[in-house]
């Protein structure tokens, strides 16, 4: 495994690698701190793609002002173990000058899909996430790229974004990963107390009782399940709601009644204390 800081380093690794193979190349964004469920996206892309790039980066550009660039947490000698655990073939660490010379004056900015869920709660957001995600797309060229629905309005973003600009990349979804007791796998996860940690378990648990609703019930509106999640979250003190909300997937536009669409996304976003989290589900509905 090599680690690499500079564009240009990295570029010519990949030209040399595409001139002696004709196997494609997979890649992985990520802002680090890697946890299993990164570790997911990485073994899937070992196993599909013959090079496997990973990037960390913390991107400035998708932060607000008041969120937690600055405190984002950081473990460079980590990953690194844990990516060459997943048999990671090039890490590409670049500065934030190096991805942002000054001045920097292009944005890649998707529209309909980021006026929803966190791109309402969080303006600018998609548009920092489409312009690095565009910006390493074009540097790395890769054949595939690999995304968790744990961010699943950012898969969704990353496939229109793919398809609108002819990127010809193939994005491939990768399932969300749970800890042993539910919790989504987040880097974020490390903010939280002992007691909020116990009490961020509501958010799987409404999910699932979620589900069991939609199971049981031949038709349904959106209202009826933001208000089953809702209430069950609430049973938590400490859980602030950012938002619950059942909207077509990946369309994400909102529908009348269960009979109007064929795959729903249950997406929240929670805060505990100064920790917002995010969890959703995606599910397939009958007619
Ligand atoms: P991040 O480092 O948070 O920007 O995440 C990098 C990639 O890992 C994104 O595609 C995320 O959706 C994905 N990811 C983060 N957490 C999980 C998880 N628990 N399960 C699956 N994928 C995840």
């Amino acid at each position: 495994m090599e680690v690499i800081h500079s564009i240009a380093d990295l570029r010519s690794r990949i030209k040399d690698y595409r001139r002696k193979n004709d196997q494609s190349v997979g890649f992985v964004p990520t802002m680090g701190y890697l946890h299993e469920g990164h570790a997911s996206l990485l073994r899937k892309a070992r196993a599909q793609s013959g090079l496997v790039v990973l990037s960390i980066f913390v991107n400035p550009l998708q932060f607000g002002p008041g969120e937690d660039f600055e405190r984002y947490p950081r473990n460079t000698e980590r990953d690194l173990q844990l990516a060459e655990a997943a048999g990671v073939d090039l890490v590409f660490m670049p500065s934030v000058s190096e991805m942002y010379p000054s001045p920097t004056r292009t944005t890649v900015s998707v529209t309909g899909l980021t006026s929803r869920l966190c791109g309402a709660s969080r303006p600018g957001h998609f548009d920092g996430v489409a312009t690095v995600v565009s910006k390493l797309f074009h540097i790395v060229q890769p054949d595939q790229a690999f995304f968790g629905l744990k961010d699943a309005q950012q898969v969704a973003v990353i496939e229109q974004m793919v398809q609108d600009l002819n990127l010809g990349i193939e994005i491939v979804p990768c399932p969300i990963l749970r800890e042993a007791d539910g919790l989504a796998m987040s880097s974020r996860n490390v903010y939280l107390s002992e007691e909020e940690r116990k009490e961020a378990l509501v958010l799987s648990q409404s999910l699932q009782k979620a589900k069991a609703f939609v199971e049981s019930h031949t038709a349904f509106t959106p209202q009826e399940l933001e208000s089953l999640v809702s209430q069950h979250i609430a049973t938590s003190s400490l859980a602030i709601i950012d938002y619950v909300e059942v909207l077509a997937y990946p369309t994400l536009e909102p529908f009348k009644n269960s009979h109007h669409t064929h795959s729903i996304i249950i997406a929240l976003a929670v805060k505990f204390g100064k920790t917002r989290l995010i969890d959703n589900l995606i599910l397939q509905v009958g007619k």
